[in-house]
Protein backbone atom coordinates (compact mmCIF):
# COMPACT_ATOMS: atom_id res chain seq x y z
CA UNK A 1 0.00 0.00 0.00
CA UNK A 2 1.20 3.52 -0.30
CA UNK A 3 -0.11 6.80 1.22
CA UNK A 4 0.08 9.71 -0.37
CA UNK A 5 -0.09 13.46 1.44
CA UNK A 6 0.49 16.87 0.11
CA UNK A 7 -0.31 20.34 0.47
CA UNK A 8 -1.03 20.20 3.95
CA UNK A 9 1.19 22.85 5.57
CA UNK A 10 1.98 26.63 5.07
CA UNK A 11 4.49 29.59 4.72
CA UNK A 12 3.59 30.17 8.41
CA UNK A 13 4.14 26.78 9.96
CA UNK A 14 3.67 23.01 10.26
CA UNK A 15 5.50 20.62 7.22
CA UNK A 16 4.30 17.44 5.61
CA UNK A 17 7.02 15.62 6.57
CA UNK A 18 5.86 15.24 10.36
CA UNK A 19 2.03 14.71 9.02
CA UNK A 20 4.39 11.84 7.30
CA UNK A 21 6.02 10.92 10.77
CA UNK A 22 2.73 10.81 12.66
CA UNK A 23 1.02 8.75 9.91
CA UNK A 24 4.10 5.93 10.26
CA UNK A 25 3.61 5.83 14.31
CA UNK A 26 -0.19 5.07 13.34
CA UNK A 27 0.74 2.39 10.72
CA UNK A 28 2.88 0.73 12.87
CA UNK A 29 0.12 0.89 15.58
CA UNK A 30 -2.16 -0.85 13.45
CA UNK A 31 0.29 -3.42 12.93
CA UNK A 32 2.22 -3.16 9.60
CA UNK A 33 5.58 -2.59 8.63
CA UNK A 34 6.89 0.48 6.60
CA UNK A 35 8.50 -0.95 3.26
CA UNK A 36 11.78 0.99 2.74
CA UNK A 37 12.42 4.97 3.86
CA UNK A 38 9.30 6.95 3.75
CA UNK A 39 9.89 9.57 0.45
CA UNK A 40 10.12 13.06 -0.04
CA UNK A 41 9.33 14.22 -3.25
CA UNK A 42 9.61 17.33 -4.28
CA UNK A 43 7.64 18.89 -7.42
CA UNK A 44 7.54 21.50 -10.34
CA UNK A 45 8.97 24.58 -8.30
CA UNK A 46 7.58 27.04 -10.77
CA UNK A 47 3.86 26.86 -9.76
CA UNK A 48 2.66 29.76 -8.70
CA UNK A 49 0.36 28.88 -6.22
CA UNK A 50 2.48 25.75 -4.19
CA UNK A 51 2.19 26.00 -0.47
CA UNK A 52 6.20 26.25 0.76
CA UNK A 53 8.35 23.42 -0.59
CA UNK A 54 6.11 22.09 -3.01
CA UNK A 55 6.94 18.71 -1.36
CA UNK A 56 4.68 15.57 -0.78
CA UNK A 57 5.30 12.54 0.86
CA UNK A 58 5.26 9.10 0.36
CA UNK A 59 4.83 5.94 2.99
CA UNK A 60 5.00 2.58 1.75
CA UNK A 61 3.38 -0.33 3.68
CA UNK A 62 2.28 -4.01 4.69
CA UNK A 63 4.15 -6.62 5.43
CA UNK A 64 7.87 -6.46 5.97
CA UNK A 65 10.45 -8.95 4.96
CA UNK A 66 14.40 -9.41 4.53
CA UNK A 67 16.87 -6.84 6.15
CA UNK A 68 15.49 -4.04 8.54
CA UNK A 69 17.08 -0.60 8.53
CA UNK A 70 16.46 2.24 10.93
CA UNK A 71 14.58 5.27 9.03
CA UNK A 72 14.16 6.96 12.38
CA UNK A 73 13.19 7.13 16.13
CA UNK A 74 10.72 8.34 18.12
CA UNK A 75 10.12 9.07 21.56
CA UNK A 76 12.88 6.41 22.22
CA UNK A 77 11.35 4.23 19.98
CA UNK A 78 13.47 3.04 17.07
CA UNK A 79 11.54 2.87 13.77
CA UNK A 80 12.74 0.52 11.18
CA UNK A 81 12.25 -0.05 6.93
CA UNK A 82 11.81 -3.80 5.67
CA UNK A 83 13.71 -4.36 2.53
CA UNK A 84 10.99 -6.42 0.86
CA UNK A 85 7.43 -6.32 1.10
CA UNK A 86 5.67 -9.78 1.14
CA UNK A 87 1.96 -11.02 0.23
CA UNK A 88 -0.46 -10.55 2.49
CA UNK A 89 -3.90 -8.60 2.28
CA UNK A 90 -3.95 -5.26 4.11
CA UNK A 91 -7.32 -4.27 5.97
CA UNK A 92 -7.26 -0.72 5.64
CA UNK A 93 -9.22 2.63 5.02
CA UNK A 94 -8.41 6.01 4.96
CA UNK A 95 -10.79 5.75 7.62
CA UNK A 96 -8.24 4.57 10.14
CA UNK A 97 -5.53 7.56 9.49
CA UNK A 98 -7.25 10.03 8.75
CA UNK A 99 -8.13 12.02 12.37
CA UNK A 100 -4.38 12.15 13.21
CA UNK A 101 -3.85 13.34 9.74
CA UNK A 102 -5.94 16.09 9.76
CA UNK A 103 -5.55 16.99 12.96
CA UNK A 104 -1.86 18.78 11.34
CA UNK A 105 -3.22 20.06 8.23
CA UNK A 106 -3.15 24.00 8.51
CA UNK A 107 -6.61 24.24 6.58
CA UNK A 108 -6.74 27.96 8.21
CA UNK A 109 -4.54 29.39 5.27
CA UNK A 110 -5.69 30.04 2.01
CA UNK A 111 -3.07 28.37 0.42
CA UNK A 112 -3.18 24.96 1.87
CA UNK A 113 -5.81 22.84 -0.02
CA UNK A 114 -4.80 18.82 1.71
CA UNK A 115 -4.79 15.75 -0.43
CA UNK A 116 -4.45 12.15 0.37
CA UNK A 117 -4.46 9.23 -1.58
CA UNK A 118 -4.43 5.78 -0.50
CA UNK A 119 -3.67 2.43 -3.36
CA UNK A 120 -2.62 -0.61 -3.35
CA UNK A 121 -1.23 -0.45 -6.98
CA UNK A 122 1.95 2.30 -8.17
CA UNK A 123 0.76 4.97 -10.31
CA UNK A 124 2.42 5.24 -14.09
CA UNK A 125 5.84 6.59 -13.66
CA UNK A 126 5.10 9.66 -16.44
CA UNK A 127 3.10 11.32 -14.34
CA UNK A 128 5.88 12.30 -11.61
CA UNK A 129 7.77 13.62 -14.75
CA UNK A 130 4.89 15.49 -16.14
CA UNK A 131 4.03 16.81 -11.99
CA UNK A 132 7.51 17.49 -11.61
CA UNK A 133 8.51 19.60 -15.40
CA UNK A 134 4.97 21.05 -15.78
CA UNK A 135 1.56 21.19 -14.58
CA UNK A 136 -1.23 18.55 -13.61
CA UNK A 137 -4.79 19.22 -14.00
CA UNK A 138 -6.87 18.00 -10.92
CA UNK A 139 -9.34 17.00 -13.26
CA UNK A 140 -7.17 14.13 -14.19
CA UNK A 141 -5.87 13.23 -11.55
CA UNK A 142 -9.26 12.55 -10.10
CA UNK A 143 -10.38 10.37 -13.35
CA UNK A 144 -7.09 8.56 -12.95
CA UNK A 145 -7.75 7.91 -8.86
CA UNK A 146 -11.15 6.44 -9.32
CA UNK A 147 -10.35 4.55 -12.66
CA UNK A 148 -7.21 2.64 -10.17
CA UNK A 149 -9.26 2.66 -7.54
CA UNK A 150 -7.77 4.50 -4.98
CA UNK A 151 -9.09 5.83 -1.86
CA UNK A 152 -8.57 9.45 -1.68
CA UNK A 153 -9.50 12.26 0.17
CA UNK A 154 -9.77 16.18 -0.74
CA UNK A 155 -10.01 19.16 1.71
CA UNK A 156 -11.42 22.98 0.31
CA UNK A 157 -9.44 23.06 -3.38
CA UNK A 158 -7.92 19.24 -2.73
CA UNK A 159 -5.10 20.27 -4.81
CA UNK A 160 -2.99 18.25 -2.41
CA UNK A 161 -4.22 15.09 -4.33
CA UNK A 162 -2.08 16.21 -7.36
CA UNK A 163 1.29 16.29 -5.55
CA UNK A 164 0.06 13.07 -3.42
CA UNK A 165 -0.15 10.79 -6.76
CA UNK A 166 2.81 12.47 -8.39
CA UNK A 167 4.49 11.41 -5.30
CA UNK A 168 3.51 7.23 -5.55
CA UNK A 169 4.94 7.85 -9.19
CA UNK A 170 8.15 8.55 -8.67
CA UNK A 171 10.53 5.32 -9.15
CA UNK A 172 13.49 6.86 -7.27
CA UNK A 173 15.81 6.36 -10.56
CA UNK A 174 17.94 9.12 -8.75
CA UNK A 175 17.98 10.40 -5.11
CA UNK A 176 19.33 11.91 -2.18
CA UNK A 177 18.34 11.19 1.39
CA UNK A 178 16.97 13.73 4.30
CA UNK A 179 17.22 13.32 8.10
CA UNK A 180 14.86 15.62 9.59
CA UNK A 181 14.39 16.08 13.51
CA UNK A 182 11.50 17.33 15.02
CA UNK A 183 10.45 19.07 18.35
CA UNK A 184 8.32 18.31 20.85
CA UNK A 185 4.57 19.40 19.79
CA UNK A 186 4.52 21.68 22.87
CA UNK A 187 7.54 23.60 21.24
CA UNK A 188 6.14 24.02 18.24
CA UNK A 189 5.97 27.71 18.58
CA UNK A 190 8.93 28.38 20.92
CA UNK A 191 12.84 29.84 20.05
CA UNK A 192 15.04 27.13 19.09
CA UNK A 193 18.77 26.78 18.28
CA UNK A 194 20.77 25.18 16.09
CA UNK A 195 24.94 26.44 16.89
CA UNK A 196 26.74 27.32 14.08
CA UNK A 197 30.30 25.80 14.72
CA UNK A 198 28.64 22.34 15.15
CA UNK A 199 27.08 22.60 11.66
CA UNK A 200 30.26 23.57 10.14
CA UNK A 201 32.46 21.07 11.77
CA UNK A 202 29.68 18.33 10.39
CA UNK A 203 29.55 19.96 6.83
CA UNK A 204 33.58 19.28 7.10
CA UNK A 205 33.70 15.87 8.73
CA UNK A 206 30.60 13.85 6.49
CA UNK A 207 31.95 14.49 2.79
CA UNK A 208 28.55 12.57 1.79
CA UNK A 209 26.23 15.44 3.08
CA UNK A 210 25.71 19.09 1.19
CA UNK A 211 23.97 22.08 1.46
CA UNK A 212 24.26 22.19 5.50
CA UNK A 213 26.15 25.59 5.77
CA UNK A 214 26.58 28.94 3.36
CA UNK A 215 30.21 29.86 4.00
CA UNK A 216 29.84 32.96 2.15
CA UNK A 217 26.85 34.43 3.53
CA UNK A 218 27.09 32.79 7.30
CA UNK A 219 23.93 31.17 6.91
CA UNK A 220 22.85 28.04 8.67
CA UNK A 221 20.26 26.17 5.54
CA UNK A 222 19.81 22.90 7.54
CA UNK A 223 17.25 24.86 9.71
CA UNK A 224 14.16 26.19 8.28
CA UNK A 225 13.12 29.88 7.89
CA UNK A 226 9.98 29.31 9.70
CA UNK A 227 8.25 28.04 12.66
CA UNK A 228 7.74 24.42 11.88
CA UNK A 229 8.45 21.21 13.99
CA UNK A 230 11.64 20.73 12.04
CA UNK A 231 14.27 21.75 14.12
CA UNK A 232 17.11 20.84 11.10
CA UNK A 233 17.12 18.97 8.15
CA UNK A 234 20.29 17.40 6.95
CA UNK A 235 21.09 16.62 2.98
CA UNK A 236 23.16 13.65 1.71
CA UNK A 237 23.75 10.93 -0.57
CA UNK A 238 24.27 8.55 1.88
CA UNK A 239 21.85 7.68 4.45
CA UNK A 240 23.92 5.95 7.23
CA UNK A 241 26.24 8.70 7.18
CA UNK A 242 23.18 11.15 8.25
CA UNK A 243 22.86 9.49 11.49
CA UNK A 244 26.32 10.08 12.44
CA UNK A 245 25.51 13.61 10.65
CA UNK A 246 22.82 13.96 13.55
CA UNK A 247 24.91 13.27 16.56
CA UNK A 248 27.45 15.88 15.51
CA UNK A 249 25.06 19.05 14.99
CA UNK A 250 24.33 20.50 18.59
CA UNK A 251 21.16 22.78 19.33
CA UNK A 252 17.72 22.62 21.20
CA UNK A 253 16.02 19.52 22.19
CA UNK A 254 14.61 17.15 19.25
CA UNK A 255 12.44 14.33 20.35
CA UNK A 256 11.69 12.50 16.98
CA UNK A 257 13.72 12.02 13.57
CA UNK A 258 13.48 10.50 10.23
CA UNK A 259 14.92 9.95 7.27
CA UNK A 260 13.37 10.65 3.93
CA UNK A 261 14.40 9.50 0.26
CA UNK A 262 14.03 12.42 -1.88
CA UNK A 263 14.47 13.63 -5.47
CA UNK A 264 16.03 16.72 -4.05
CA UNK A 265 19.09 17.57 -5.88
CA UNK A 266 18.54 15.64 -8.67
CA UNK A 267 17.58 18.25 -11.25
CA UNK A 268 15.02 15.93 -12.33
CA UNK A 269 12.81 19.12 -13.53
CA UNK A 270 15.15 20.25 -15.45
CA UNK A 271 14.78 19.14 -19.59
CA UNK A 272 16.99 20.33 -22.29
CA UNK A 273 15.43 22.22 -24.78
CA UNK A 274 15.92 25.52 -27.70
CA UNK A 275 14.80 28.71 -26.83
CA UNK A 276 11.92 28.96 -29.60
CA UNK A 277 10.35 25.78 -27.30
CA UNK A 278 10.77 27.37 -24.13
CA UNK A 279 7.34 28.08 -21.58
CA UNK A 280 6.87 29.97 -18.41
CA UNK A 281 6.67 27.66 -14.77
CA UNK A 282 8.91 25.21 -16.87
CA UNK A 283 12.64 24.41 -15.76
CA UNK A 284 15.16 24.10 -18.27
CA UNK A 285 18.88 23.78 -19.55
CA UNK A 286 19.66 25.94 -22.66
CA UNK A 287 22.80 26.31 -24.47
CA UNK A 288 23.67 29.03 -26.18
CA UNK A 289 26.23 32.43 -26.75
CA UNK A 290 25.56 35.68 -24.40
CA UNK A 291 24.69 38.18 -26.81
CA UNK A 292 24.34 40.86 -24.36
CA UNK A 293 26.45 41.53 -21.47
CA UNK A 294 25.02 41.94 -18.01
CA UNK A 295 23.40 44.72 -16.54
CA UNK A 296 22.33 45.48 -12.85
CA UNK A 297 18.65 46.71 -12.67
CA UNK A 298 16.58 47.70 -9.76
CA UNK A 299 16.26 45.82 -7.29
CA UNK A 300 19.65 44.50 -7.55
CA UNK A 301 19.10 41.96 -9.83
CA UNK A 302 21.64 40.83 -12.74
CA UNK A 303 20.39 40.51 -16.31
CA UNK A 304 21.49 39.57 -19.67
CA UNK A 305 20.42 37.29 -23.32
CA UNK A 306 21.37 34.58 -24.87
CA UNK A 307 20.64 33.03 -28.13
CA UNK A 308 20.81 29.23 -29.10
CA UNK A 309 19.69 30.43 -32.93
CA UNK A 310 16.20 29.40 -32.66
CA UNK A 311 15.41 32.70 -30.46
CA UNK A 312 16.91 34.51 -27.47
CA UNK A 313 15.83 34.86 -23.67
CA UNK A 314 16.95 37.03 -21.16
CA UNK A 315 18.16 35.49 -17.98
CA UNK A 316 18.15 36.68 -14.31
CA UNK A 317 20.34 36.06 -11.40
CA UNK A 318 18.27 37.86 -8.76
CA UNK A 319 19.10 39.92 -5.49
CA UNK A 320 18.91 36.75 -2.91
CA UNK A 321 21.82 34.98 -5.83
CA UNK A 322 23.93 37.45 -3.60
CA UNK A 323 27.81 36.75 -4.73
CA UNK A 324 26.61 34.70 -7.72
CA UNK A 325 25.69 37.59 -9.43
CA UNK A 326 29.19 38.50 -9.85
CA UNK A 327 29.86 35.23 -11.64
CA UNK A 328 27.25 36.25 -14.14
CA UNK A 329 28.77 40.27 -14.17
CA UNK A 330 31.80 38.68 -15.66
CA UNK A 331 30.14 36.99 -18.82
CA UNK A 332 30.59 38.82 -21.66
CA UNK A 333 29.00 38.62 -25.51
CA UNK A 334 30.17 35.31 -27.58
CA UNK A 335 30.56 33.33 -24.30
CA UNK A 336 29.37 29.72 -24.98
CA UNK A 337 27.30 28.86 -21.64
CA UNK A 338 24.55 26.33 -20.29
CA UNK A 339 21.91 27.76 -18.28
CA UNK A 340 20.25 26.35 -15.85
CA UNK A 341 16.88 27.46 -14.30
CA UNK A 342 12.99 27.85 -14.36
CA UNK A 343 11.17 30.10 -16.47
CA UNK A 344 9.07 33.27 -14.77
CA UNK A 345 5.69 34.50 -16.19
CA UNK A 346 5.66 38.14 -14.69
CA UNK A 347 8.97 39.05 -16.57
CA UNK A 348 10.02 36.61 -19.32
CA UNK A 349 13.44 35.61 -17.53
CA UNK A 350 15.21 32.18 -16.84
CA UNK A 351 15.57 32.36 -13.33
CA UNK A 352 18.95 31.09 -13.27
CA UNK A 353 20.56 27.69 -10.79
CA UNK A 354 23.38 27.58 -12.17
CA UNK A 355 25.49 28.00 -15.32
CA UNK A 356 28.17 26.07 -16.89
CA UNK A 357 30.50 28.46 -18.92
CA UNK A 358 31.87 26.31 -21.81
CA UNK A 359 33.89 28.67 -23.83
CA UNK A 360 34.77 32.55 -23.37
CA UNK A 361 35.67 35.04 -25.85
CA UNK A 362 39.00 36.66 -26.05
CA UNK A 363 38.55 40.13 -24.45
CA UNK A 364 40.81 42.77 -25.03
CA UNK A 365 40.99 45.64 -22.99
CA UNK A 366 42.71 49.03 -23.76
CA UNK A 367 45.37 49.41 -20.82
CA UNK A 368 47.41 52.73 -22.13
CA UNK A 369 46.26 55.20 -24.94
CA UNK A 370 49.30 55.24 -27.64
CA UNK A 371 52.01 57.68 -27.23
CA UNK A 372 52.86 59.77 -29.88
CA UNK A 373 55.51 58.67 -32.34
CA UNK A 374 56.79 62.18 -33.23
CA UNK A 375 57.55 63.69 -29.69
CA UNK A 376 56.56 60.61 -27.85
CA UNK A 377 53.59 62.30 -25.30
CA UNK A 378 50.33 60.22 -24.33
CA UNK A 379 47.72 60.95 -27.22
CA UNK A 380 44.35 62.02 -26.98
CA UNK A 381 40.99 60.07 -27.72
CA UNK A 382 38.94 61.56 -30.21
CA UNK A 383 35.87 60.01 -29.57
CA UNK A 384 34.62 56.34 -29.01
CA UNK A 385 35.94 54.65 -32.20
CA UNK A 386 37.73 57.76 -33.56
CA UNK A 387 41.57 57.01 -32.97
CA UNK A 388 44.19 59.15 -31.34
CA UNK A 389 45.44 62.45 -31.30
CA UNK A 390 48.68 64.10 -30.31
CA UNK A 391 48.04 67.80 -28.62
CA UNK A 392 51.19 69.31 -29.89
CA UNK A 393 51.71 67.65 -33.05
CA UNK A 394 48.53 66.91 -34.01
CA UNK A 395 49.29 64.00 -35.35
CA UNK A 396 46.15 61.38 -35.92
CA UNK A 397 46.40 57.53 -35.37
CA UNK A 398 43.72 54.61 -35.22
CA UNK A 399 42.20 52.92 -32.68
CA UNK A 400 44.92 50.07 -32.97
CA UNK A 401 47.67 51.85 -31.90
CA UNK A 402 46.80 51.72 -28.28
CA UNK A 403 48.01 49.22 -25.89
CA UNK A 404 45.86 46.28 -25.43
CA UNK A 405 45.73 43.52 -22.81
CA UNK A 406 44.01 40.11 -22.72
CA UNK A 407 40.93 40.39 -19.86
CA UNK A 408 41.31 37.44 -17.61
CA UNK A 409 38.39 35.35 -18.18
CA UNK A 410 35.92 32.98 -16.23
CA UNK A 411 37.40 29.80 -16.27
CA UNK A 412 35.37 27.08 -18.09
CA UNK A 413 33.52 24.47 -15.45
CA UNK A 414 30.06 24.79 -13.11
CA UNK A 415 28.81 28.05 -11.15
CA UNK A 416 25.82 28.15 -8.83
CA UNK A 417 23.84 29.63 -6.75
CA UNK A 418 25.03 29.85 -2.68
CA UNK A 419 23.22 27.54 -0.48
CA UNK A 420 21.16 30.27 0.93
CA UNK A 421 19.16 30.39 -2.69
CA UNK A 422 19.33 26.81 -3.51
CA UNK A 423 15.81 25.12 -4.52
CA UNK A 424 15.07 21.91 -3.22
CA UNK A 425 15.30 20.10 -6.68
CA UNK A 426 18.55 21.74 -8.19
CA UNK A 427 21.37 19.17 -7.97
CA UNK A 428 24.60 20.81 -6.70
CA UNK A 429 27.83 21.16 -8.49
CA UNK A 430 29.44 18.91 -5.61
CA UNK A 431 27.23 16.05 -7.06
CA UNK A 432 27.77 16.93 -9.89
CA UNK A 433 31.48 16.65 -9.49
CA UNK A 434 31.40 13.64 -7.45
CA UNK A 435 29.06 11.77 -10.12
CA UNK A 436 27.00 10.18 -7.44
CA UNK A 437 24.60 9.70 -10.33
ZN1 LIG B 1 53.40 64.53 -30.57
Amino acid sequence: MYLGIDDTDSREGMCTTFVGLKAIMRIIELGYDIIGYPRLVRLNPNIPWKTRGNGSVVIRFGYGSGERIKIGEMEGEEIYGYAREKKGKIHLSLDALIDILEKYFVIADENTNPGIVLTERKFPESLYWRAVRGLIEIEEIEELLRNEGAEYRKYKLGRGIIGATAGIAWRAKKKTYELLTYVPEEKFNSERFVDERSVIEMDRAIKSTFDNYDYENRYIAIMPNSKTPVLYGIRGSDPRDLIKAKSMVKGSEFNAFLIYETNQGTDDHLQRKKIKDIHSYESVILRGKVIERPIRIEGGHVIFKISDGTGSVECAAYEPTKGFRDVVMALYPGDEIEVYGGIRKDRFTVNIEKIRVIKTEEIMVKVENPTCPKCGRKMESIGKGKGYRCRKCGIKVGEEAAKYEELKRIKPGYYEVPVIARRHLAKPVKLIMENVF
